[in-house]
């Protein structure tokens, strides 16, 4: 299960993904953390540790439940577990949490953490409360390899692939951090051997905090495939968090030769970040669209829905001042989804600034305009409220602060980790 590769690696080239073919971060202690890990693989570490097929199937089950629908980390709280039990998981197993680094509110109730992996790697995830629901937006790589140019993620130098531990683990730490694990006693939902179809509670969103998850963090996740499926897989599970793939969107620039595998293999709702209608203006604002054109990548969407029952994909359109702002624009922008026959909604997002860019954000007079020419064209077209700009929360403006580490002590780093680890 420890296959190590090199967590961090240099930006190969604008375009390429970054393979790290690496599930479950290795432990200096030898203990081996389950958080992230499915069921049949939780199943396949108490074997290899030595337990029987049957015991292991059993045992599975209830850590399954423990960990996501808990939330327990302790194996000593594992009351259907006989005490024995408990201390030898504890001496080979840990349920882990990502480490804190630092956490942030805004004036606006958004709250921001900074997280730091077992290897040293920082990144982010943002918790959005609104009245009717509360969405955690969640990371899926360490930086980004895609360089969109208004974006500020797309400027960190140096990316790795998170596991799905540790997307798994934002979710379970926005849980603890928002005190949403069930209480009370186990007895409803013990475990038998041949109780193959327990009748455990399920959860329901009603009145939690925590309803929705974007993955909308860091990093493109189609370029984290397998990470992101088997991690969102874990969130979605009925008998843990159970989070509903309705309540779940993944973003993605339009990393097209993966958009059909995500709808058949995780089949959640799918947002594609637009932002131009001409190839000219794409090209600038997101180079991936030299490998994937506009044309081809509406088609993808209009492809999407038919595998996964995704009602509708939501185009995301950062609107930059005098870059893809005009009237001209909004109108492409209607032919083109009209062209495709997408069930489409457009997702207008005023542009959010951070050190060093180039751009401004378009006036609000512009903003409006182009939102009822898309209206007008049939098509919804809501403009987004900048949520936890104040503690840089915001959309695109996610940065970890490992990058106040000078470029050639990162080089630097990174050819130690790249010796270490052979
Ligand atoms: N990589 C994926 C998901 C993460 S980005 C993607 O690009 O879709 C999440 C959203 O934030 C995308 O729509 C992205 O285009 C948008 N975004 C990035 N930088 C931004 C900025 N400076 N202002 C507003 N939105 C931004
Ligand atoms: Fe990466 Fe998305 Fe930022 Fe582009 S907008 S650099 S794909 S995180």
């Amino acid at each position: 299960m420890h296959s190590a590769a090199n967590p961090i690696m240099p930006i190969p080239g604008l375009i390429d993904p970054v393979p790290v073919p690496r599930a479950v971060t290795p432990r200096e202690d030898g203990r081996t953390d389950l958080l992230g890990l499915s069921r049949p693989q939780i199943k396949g570490a108490l074997e290899e540790a030595g337990l029987d097929a049957k015991a292991a199937k059993l045992r599975s089950k209830q850590l399954f439940h423990w960990l996501y629908h808990r939330g327990e980390t302790d194996f000593e709280a594992m009351t259907d577990l006989a005490k024995p039990m408990r201390g030898w998981m504890a001496e080979r197993f840990v349920v882990g949490r990502p480490q804190v680094v630092e956490a942030q509110v805004s004036v606006d109730g958004t709250r921001k953490w900074l997280l730091r992996s077992d290897d040293g790697q920082d990144y982010e995830m943002v918790f959005i409360p609104d009245a009717d629901r509360g969405t955690l937006c969640v990371s899926s790589q360490v930086g980004c390899t895609l360089n969109c140019r208004f974006c500020h993620t797309g400027t960190m130098r140096l990316v790795r692939n998170l596991t799905p531990g540790e997307i798994v683990g934002q979710v379970m730490l926005a849980r603890d951090a928002l005190g949403e694990w069930p209480k009370g006693n186990m007895g409803s939902v013990a475990v038998t051997p041949d109780d193959e179809d327990e009748d455990a509670p399920q959860y329901s969103p009603d009145g939690r905090m925590l309803t929705n998850i974007v993955m909308m963090g860091m990093g493109e996740p189609l370029y984290n495939f397998e990470h992101v499926r088997d991690a969102l897989k874990v969130v979605m599970d009925g008998d843990g968090l159970a989070l509903s793939r309705r309540r779940i969107t993944l973003s993605t620039s339009g990393v097209i030769p993966m958009m059909a595998r995500a709808s058949e293999e995780i089949g959640v709702n799918l947002a594609v970040s637009l932002h131009a209608v001409t190839k000219e203006v794409r090209d600038e604002l997101v180079p991936l669209n030299k490998k994937y054109g506009i044309e081809e990548l509406l088609q993808a969407c209009a492809d999407y829905p038919k595998a996964s029952n995704a009602r509708r994909i939501t185009f995301e359109y950062v609107m930059i001042r005098d870059k893809n702002d005009s009237d001209d624009d909004a109108r492409e922008l209607v032919r083109l989804i009209r062209k495709y026959k997408l069930p489409a909604k457009v997702n207008l997002i005023p542009f959010n600034p951070w050190p060093g860019t180039d751009y401004e954000c378009s006036t609000p007079e512009r903003v409006r305009a182009f939102s009822s020419i898309v209206f007008e064209g049939g098509i919804s077209a809501p403009v987004r409220t900048p949520r936890g700009r104040d503690i840089m929360a915001a959309c695109g403006q996610l940065k970890s602060a490992s990058e106040k580490k000078s470029r050639a002590e990162l080089d630097r780093l990174a050819a130690e980790k790249q010796a270490a680890l052979g």
